[in-house]
């Protein structure tokens, strides 16, 4: 009866659970998301754990998202050698920090252990790493977990993050548009080659969403890119069902390129999973 009563009631339901929000924030000081200290807002790291934060911005290339050292690494058009010689199916890929001892104790906790209440610190990160992608996009789409891996993790990182940037940007998500169609064994430890191979048709356009994507852009969104081989499959099938375009937006990403699989170790470390 109670909830009835509230839902009828709109928008003085709404304000009463924006003053109960606002009375938790007051019961609940603000603070760091990864040390616990006290910060001014809710969200944001602390001082100490700031600067241990390896932020992405320029220069960086144009295309996959990969940082330069110095703006002459750029190559035409501010790409890099290989979205030059080999241009991936998404348009741009953003991501809000470096994979590396900083960012990736707390990747794994947001993944693999429990700490969902991460996602709307990292999405806002994100968020200002990828505001121009955000700001563009019609849609929100996660990179899909494989039914099995989700029954054993209980929850996709991925949709977490797409959820609380939709909520962030004011757009539509749709956590069940892209699907695996079937499990794909780690990627880590194959090659470029391989990795496409593996990865071939293992992601789906769900059919009865179909409609949702005729000449929309499309933002994927995934906690961590290493090859990007993962997400060049998810654009290659939502363009094939008629996207106008598509972006990733990741909250880090490894300093490797696309195609130095050699060098893409940051998943045997930890990301057992089918990310590439
Ligand atoms: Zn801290
Ligand atoms: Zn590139």
């Amino acid at each position: 009866m109670a909830l009835r009563a509230s839902a009828e009631a709109g928008p003085l339901a709404r304000l009463a659970r924006g003053l109960l929000a606002r009375a938790a924030d007051a019961l609940v000081p603000p603070s760091c998301f990864v040390c616990g200290a006290a910060v001014a807002e809710q969200g944001l790291l602390c001082a100490a754990c700031f600067p241990r934060f390896r932020l992405i911005g320029p220069p960086h290339c144009h295309c996959c998202g990969i940082p330069f050292a110095h703006a002459g690494e750029a190559e035409e058009g501010g790409l890099c050698r290989v979205c030059l010689e080999r241009p991936p199916a998404y348009d741009r890929a953003r991501a809000a920090w470096l994979y590396d001892e900083a960012s990736k104790p707390v990747l794994l906790a947001f993944k693999y252990g429990d700490r969902t209440d991460l996602a709307p610190a990292l999405a806002r990160a994100m968020a200002r790493a990828g505001a121009g992608l955000l700001a563009e996009a019609d849609l929100i789409v996660p990179v899909p977990l494989h039914r099995k891996r989700l029954i054993a993790r209980r929850y996709n990182q991925a949709a977490l993050l797409a959820r609380a940037l939709g909520r962030i940007a004011a757009k539509p998500v749709l956590p069940s548009l892209l699907r695996r169609t079937r499990a794909t064994a780690p990627l880590a430890d194959l090659s470029a080659l391989a990795r496409r191979r593996a990865l071939a048709g293992a992601i789906a356009v769900t059919p009865r969403l179909l409609g949702r994507i005729a000449g929309a852009r499309v933002l994927v969104v995934d906690d961590v890119l290493t090859s990007g081989a993962t997400a060049d499959a998810c654009a290659e099938a939502l363009l094939a069902a008629g996207a106008a375009g598509v972006d990733v937006l990741v909250a880090a990403r490894t300093p490797a390129g696309r195609a130095s699989p050699g060098l893409d170790g940051a998943g045997a470390a930890g990301e057992g999973d089918a990310h590439g």
